[in-house]
């Protein structure tokens, strides 16, 4: 029996249509007689804990670091052991697995490790494409290679994410011990942080600078007067570095000669084509549904996904790539029909033997997917939400758009010389064919104040007066507040923040090929995600659709070495897995090279800093760390009413670990429930007795036990030696 393992289940689903003649579906699989077809969800294993090497380890302290384990293991994600069992199963009896992971690091990484797992010993093919189209798929099908020769960008993939675990544990548990507060530190997630204190430095730093432009006007055509723009020529004394004019004053008189000369105006214009976007990628479709909808990303991630897996209207909706390939043009007519017939549209204008420059292989290139585009399948869209119809008609649009005519567009120009070599010019630009503007909704433009230029036809206008000359006031303005999506935009481009020119370079070498992506940070798959943690952990906050840092984030991210702050580590791993799948270099160079920078951060006498104080965010983080949980490990966090474990929220394993602030009627203080936990006998005064109201005096000491709810016990006061209070 032949078992094809897909990535996914839309892919396993297009894999059986494309090439099993008879099959039928089944819970988890499809039954096509010789050859199964299943897919996995994702990652089915996830990276051992360090408890499960080391129960100790569950205790956070800082002499165990740093933590990490030569051929760090796996074990199966709980909860997709179903799927996981079921190709368990399936592997005793094949004598051929199709290997039908994405054909990325990660995807290789996703089969070989069920078939190292299980321990498979047969044959492996590796089948690799990046398309649902079924021309393709067969196509791959012909061409399959030995999954043995492939193996080297699954182990580079495993390295990165063992170094990103690694990273995570070692510098987490560090800068919480050493800052006695629950922080955490990625190596995605850190530098993100550092886009938004970035950005809110800048804007709350920028100190607006107010300059001048000079302006002439003048009737070049009897019809309309028109303003042009002086430009004084560089080096002229009233310049700044920046080509600024600051004195208001001397410009005014240095505009006051021009008045009641005459000057030759020379009108040209150029007619040009303007060619439709690009099919989305799912960042650019994500700024593009906030700007219209003002849908989160994160919502139009799971629009998407439904659209796709629910409707089955859309392609692989996490691409990162705007193009498309040669099969995908072979299917225009059935697509373009079916769009239409989902919209009830008709439209004229449309050729769908256009081929947009959105059509090329070439650029598709290794991706592992194609453009955002709908499918051929023909769908009623009442059956979809509001919000599902709009985010396809965006999507429709910008495919439709590829075969209608480009936008024609003329620019006129008005251009006059005076005294001095200063020059004077205005410039306009309309609209002449919409074109593909027809589909597209698009902004409409500003109206332009200089738009009469347009109705001056070309030529040399001589001796035209300057009957008025006036002062154009401006000023420096700071970056715009992130919203959701340009951060997103940014995690694909933080390249442009970084000044060391080698890791600029490095992580612009790492997206070479890929559209979309300029030296970038995180996956389109992962970024989101990313984001959202930085808010849960109240580093980052969304408030009237703006990002802001806080002051916590701010605190934290100032106080961290530079290796994690920036997108360094993103752009070494990187070279360094590249040389672990050419089978130049191995795991444990990567891996050295962090426990290196661990070791360093160790060593570096760091002893803590201070951090913004002040109430724990509702979700901990932040909050003082009292010491570690008796039931769990994890830390305890000093809460409203007491210490709590910040495990309480785990999805498997909740911890109920709580320790009541109020003993005998008495608050304690955030130390004396420090030392209490720790096991230290701890005098309290005022205390009440229960049965007789009075007022006490005690030792009090942790039993060492929980109640039924996870409270806390303490032993029984301890009245004895207590010493006389001081007079
Ligand atoms: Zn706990």
């Amino acid at each position: 029996m032949q078992l094809i393992i897909a990535e996914k289940p839309d892919l396993g689903r297009a894999i059986a249509d494309a090439i099993l003649p008879r099959k039928s579906s089944k819970k988890g699989y499809i039954d096509g007689g010789d050859i199964i077809v299943t897919w996995a969800f994702g990652h089915l294993f996830k990276l051992k804990n360090p408890e499960d090497y080391d129960p100790a380890l569950k205790q956070w302290s800082l002499s165990a670091l740093p933590i990490f384990f030569e051929g760090w293991g796996i074990q199966p994600d709980q909860e997709k052991l179903e799927q996981l069992n079921l190709i368990r199963d399936f592997l005793k009896r094949a004598d051929t697995v199709i290997h039908a992971g994405d054909p990325d690091d990660e995807g290789q990484l996703l089969i070989d490790e069920i078939l190292d797992y299980f321990q498979y010993r047969g044959k492996v093919l590796r089948l690799s494409t990046n398309d649902l189209t079924a021309a393709v798929i067969q196509k791959a099908y012909k061409s399959m290679v030995d999954n043995s020769v492939m193996r080297s960008l699954g182990e580079a993939a495993r390295a990165r994410q063992i170094a990103d675990f690694v990273v995570g544990i070692n510098y987490s548990r560090f800068f919480t011990l050493k800052n006695n507060r629950t922080l955490s530190v990625g190596r995605v997630q850190t530098p993100t942080l550092g886009l938004v204190v970035a950005r809110d430095a800048l804007i709350d730093g920028h100190q607006k600078i107010v300059y001048y432009e000079g302006l002439i006007h003048t009737h070049i055509v009897p019809a309309f007067s028109s303003a042009l723009r002086v430009k004084l020529k560089e080096g002229h004394p009233l310049l700044d570095e920046e080509g600024r004019v600051m004195d208001k004053k001397a410009l005014e008189s240095l505009l006051a000669g021009f008045r009641g000369r005459s000057v030759d105006v020379t009108v040209t214009k150029k007619l040009f084509d303007e060619a439709p976007p690009l099919p989305f990628n799912l960042t650019k479709l994500q700024t593009a549904v906030f700007q219209r909808f003002k849908y989160p990303p994160e919502q139009t991630l799971s629009i998407t996904q439904s659209l796709r897996e629910k409707h089955h209207l859309i392609t692989y909706n996490r691409s990162t790539c705007q193009y498309l390939n040669d099969e995908q043009f072979a299917e225009v007519p059935a697509v373009v029909s079916a769009i239409l017939a989902n919209l009830r549209a008709s439209i004229p204008e449309l050729d769908t033997k256009r081929k947009s420059a959105a059509f090329d292989t070439k650029k598709v290139g290794e991706s592992a997917h194609t453009g955002i585009i709908p499918t051929a399948v023909r769908k009623n869209l009442s059956e979809l939400t509001e919000a599902e119809k709009n985010v396809y008609r965006l999507i429709a649009a910008q495919y439709l758009a590829q075969f209608m005519p480009p936008c024609k567009k003329e620019t006129t120009k008005a251009a006059a010389s005076l005294p001095d070599g200063i020059s004077a010019a205005a410039s306009s630009t309309r609209v002449v064919d919409k074109g593909y503007r027809a589909v597209l909704p698009h902004k409409d433009e500003a109206p332009d104040e200089e738009a009469s230029l347009c109705n001056i036809p070309e030529g040399n206008y001589p001796n035209r007066p300057i009957e008025e000359v006036g002062i154009l006031e401006k000023e420096t303005k700071p970056p715009p507040r992130y919203h959701l999506a340009s951060l997103g935009e940014d995690m694909t481009r933080i390249s442009k923040y970084v000044t060391d020119p080698r890791i600029k370079q490095l992580l612009l070498a790492k997206d070479d090929g890929k559209e979309g992506e300029n030296g970038s940070i995180g996956t389109p798959a992962t970024r989101d995600a990313i984001v959202k943690k930085l808010i849960q952990r109240e580093y980052i906050e969304v408030k009237g659709g703006k990002v802001y840092s806080t002051q916590l984030g701010r605190d934290f991210y100032n106080i961290l070495p530079q290796e994690v702050k920036t997108a360094d580590l993103t752009a070494e791993w990187w070279a360094m897995c590249e040389d672990i799948k050419a089978g130049k270099s191995s795991s444990q160079v990567l891996h050295q090279s962090v426990l290196e920078s661990i070791r360093k951060l160790l060593e570096s006498g760091y002893q803590g800093a201070p951090l913004a104080h002040g109430a724990p965010g509702k979700n901990g983080s932040g909050a003082e760390v009292l010491g570690a949980c008796p039931l769990c490990g994890k830390p305890v966090h000093m809460g409203k009413f007491g210490g709590y474990c910040s495990g309480y929220k785990d999805a498997q394993h909740p911890c109920p670990f709580r320790f009541s602030e109020t003993q005998y009627g008495k608050k304690l203080t955030a130390t004396q429930l420090k030392n209490l936990l720790a096991g230290k006998k701890v005098l309290v005064r005022g205390l009440t007795s229960f049965r007789t109201k009075k007022k006490f005096d005690a030792f009090l000491q942790y039993a060492g036990k929980t109640s039924e709810k996870g409270y806390a016990t303490l032993e029984k006061p301890d009245f004895e030696n207590v010493p006389q209070k001081k007079q």
